[in-house]
C-alpha cells in the first residue's frame, strides 16, 4: 500500500474510534494535502469551518495559511497538513489533556506513515506536543511559542531526524494584528531554510 492508502486506512480507524468531541462535532477533521510531502503543518484543533467541511484549514486560519504558504512558493500539493485533535472542541475551547491524550496517538501515526523531513508546528499546543517528542506529560517542561517561534530545531524521535519549526498560529493574526510582521518573518525564514536544506 502506498501512503495515500495507509492514510485513509487510519482515517476509518480514526473515525471508528470512540474519541472524546466525536458526539459533539459534525465530522472527522482527519488531514489533507499531499501525502508524499516532506513538509508536515501541525495546528491545534478543527474550528466551525473545518468541522462542517472534514478538512483542517479551510476557515479564516487556512485563508492565512494559504497566503503564507503562497508567500514562499508552497501550496497545497507541497504539503501536508493536520491537526493535535481530530474533532472540533465546542466554542472553539482550549483541547484538554485527556483530549489531547486519546486524539494524539492518531496524530503520531500520520506522522510515521508520512515521515516528513520538516515539521512546522502552529502554536502552542502542537509546539509543545512536538517537542515534547510526542509525550503528553512532558508538554508542560516545554517552553511556548513567544520564545520558540522562528527558531529551527532538531530532534531525533524514535531514530527519525526531524526538523522543527515552530511558528504562531495563523489564527493569532486575526485577533493580534500585530503578529502578523513576525509571522511573515518566520516564514521567510521557514523558506529560506527548505531552499537551503
Ligand atoms: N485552527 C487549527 O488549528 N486547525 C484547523 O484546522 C483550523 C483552525
Amino acid at each position: 500500500m502506498d501512503k495515500k492508502e495507509l492514510l485513509a486506512t487510519l482515517k476509518t480507524d480514526v473515525a471508528a474510534a470512540h474519541l472524546p468531541l466525536k458526539d459533539t462535532a459534525t465530522n472527522l477533521v482527519f488531514g489533507k494535502g499531499n501525502p508524499d510531502a516532506k513538509i508536515l503543518f501541525i495546528g491545534e484543533a478543527p474550528g466551525a469551518n473545518e468541522d462542517l467541511q472534514g478538512l483542517p484549514f479551510v476557515g479564516a486560519a487556512g485563508k492565512q495559511l494559504d497566503q503564507l504558504l503562497h508567500l514562499i512558493g508552497l501550496c497545497i500539493d507541497d504539503v501536508y497538513i493536520a491537526n493535535i485533535l481530530k474533532y472540533r472542541p465546542p466554542d472553539n475551547r482550549n483541547p484538554s489533556v485527556e483530549e489531547i491524550r486519546t486524539h494524539t496517538p492518531y496524530l503520531v501515526k500520520q506522522i510515521e506513515l508520512i515521515q516528513p523531513k520538516v515539521i512546522v508546528t502552529l502554536g502552542n499546543f502542537a509546539t509543545k506536543f512536538v517537542l515534547a517528542k510526542f509525550s503528553v506529560d512532558e508538554m508542560k517542561s516545554v517552553g511556548g511559542i513567544m520564545s520558540l517561534h522562528g527558531k529551527e530545531q532538531h530532534l531525533m524521535i524514535d531514530a527519525h531526524d526531524y526538523l522543527i519549526f515552530p511558528v504562531f498560529h495563523p489564527a493569532a493574526i486575526l485577533y493580534n494584528p500585530q503578529l502578523r510582521e513576525t509571522l511573515t518573518l518566520d516564514f521567510k525564514k521557514l523558506g529560506e531554510l527548505l531552499r537551503s536544506a
